[in-house]
């Protein structure tokens, strides 16, 4: 792994100085990601590469914990200043061959939140829209759901981008079973009797994971909007997936990540009370901020991921996470949380205008 520039060194040393100074010992940044691939092509995806850059900047200049001992030193008010907790979203194979494997590497911890129906099918909803999609490349398809059309053009034609966004985010908004109608809808039209590829972890992945130290925790069955459902199913969907994940790793499952995760938009105070009663010790959004269990709902933990590509700047940013709650440097929070569009993801906030008025 080649160093840190001179010049960066000595940037994040300063800041790591201040961010001692301004620590409260009561909190930590909670990075979020999703996936590692070789060659990224999705919004929120790192290369291997980049995520390996990171975890030895992680190493070297910050203290891991697992997100039991994060909240149990927050409690008591004994963090060191510079605390991170990793996690990782959703449970694409990736998590355990190159994520669980360069953890390893570097001896580092991390929670892994699971959406369960992947344990079975082998993908989730979006990367069966993406083949069903990729099949249809090289023709126009018109597509019908009740009242609502959408054309998709034929790649070479221009604006297929676009729209394949739009037909997404809407498909993502839609109750579960509008979802998987429009899907079966989408798949007979483009490759009917065809899936797409496995490409999800496994029980027996999971397990031997947890055997070495990280955390697995609960993302709901079928990954919907809970706020979109109601309240019998999204009990369902948190309830079922806590059972199914206990039952393979053989342990409790006290930790959750609300799909997608922007609070008042994709859950609400409802689904936190339902956390509370399965048992779970605390849950994080897809908020941006720093994560304060003593000062936030210990079911709305925040998180934050820098996303700049070169590491001394992933570093920094990571610092200024904390930097910027202290009043002297809030005039700094805008330009070190704001939001880079590349890197939008499905768990990232997008909300369609259809469902804004729906704010719970
Ligand atoms: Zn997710």
């Amino acid at each position: 792994m080649k160093q840190l520039s001179l010049g960066y060194r000595l940037l994040l040393n300063i800041a790591l100085w201040l961010q001692r100074q301004c620590s409260d010992g009561a909190s930590f940044s909670t990075l979020n990601y999703h996936r590692v691939l070789p060659v990224p092509v999705e919004g929120n995806a790192l290369s291997e590469h980049e995520f390996v850059a990171q975890l030895a900047v992680l190493q070297r200049y910050f203290q891991v914990l697992s997100v039991s001992q994060a909240l149990h030193l927050a409690q008591q008010q004994r963090l060191p200043a510079n605390a991170v907790v990793i996690t990782v979203d959703d449970g694409y194979v990736d998590c355990y061959d190159t994520i669980f494997k360069w953890l390893q590497h570097y001896k580092l911890t991390a929670t892994f939140f699971i959406t369960t129906v992947g344990l079975d099918d082998g993908y989730l909803w979006e990367n069966l829209f993406a083949f069903c999609t990729d099949a249809c490349a090289d023709r126009n398809i018109q597509l019908q759901f009740d009242t609502l059309r959408f054309s998709l053009d034929a790649a070479a034609s221009g604006n297929r981008a676009a729209q394949l966004q739009k037909l997404k985010t809407w498909l993502k908004y839609q109750p579960l079973q509008q979802r998987q109608r429009a899907l079966t809808q989408l798949q007979q039209q483009t490759c009917p009797g065809q899936n797409p590829p496995w490409c999800f972890v496994n029980g027996a992945q999971l397990a031997e994971m947890t055997q070495a130290g990280m955390t697995i925790g609960a993302h709901t069955i079928h990954h919907p909007i809970l706020s979109q459902e109601g309240d019998a199913t999204a009990f369902t969907e948190i309830a079922d997936s806590q059972r199914r994940l206990q039952q393979e790793i053989g342990q409790p499952v006290l930790f959750f990540a609300y799909p997608n995760g922007k609070s008042t938009v994709d859950y609400g105070e409802n689904h936190v009370t339902m956390l509370k009663k399965l048992g779970f010790v605390a849950a994080f959004a897809t908020d941006w901020g720093l994560t304060q269990p003593q000062q936030q709902c210990p079911f709305q933990l925040k998180r934050f991921t820098p996303w700049d590509s070169h590491v001394g700047r992933f570093a920094l940013r990571l610092v200024a996470n904390s930097l910027v709650e202290h009043r002297i440097f809030h005039w700094l929070r805008p330009l070190v949380r704001r939001t880079n569009t590349h890197h939008l993801g499905h768990d990232e906030p997008s909300i369609p205008a259809e469902v804004q008025h729906k704010r719970i």
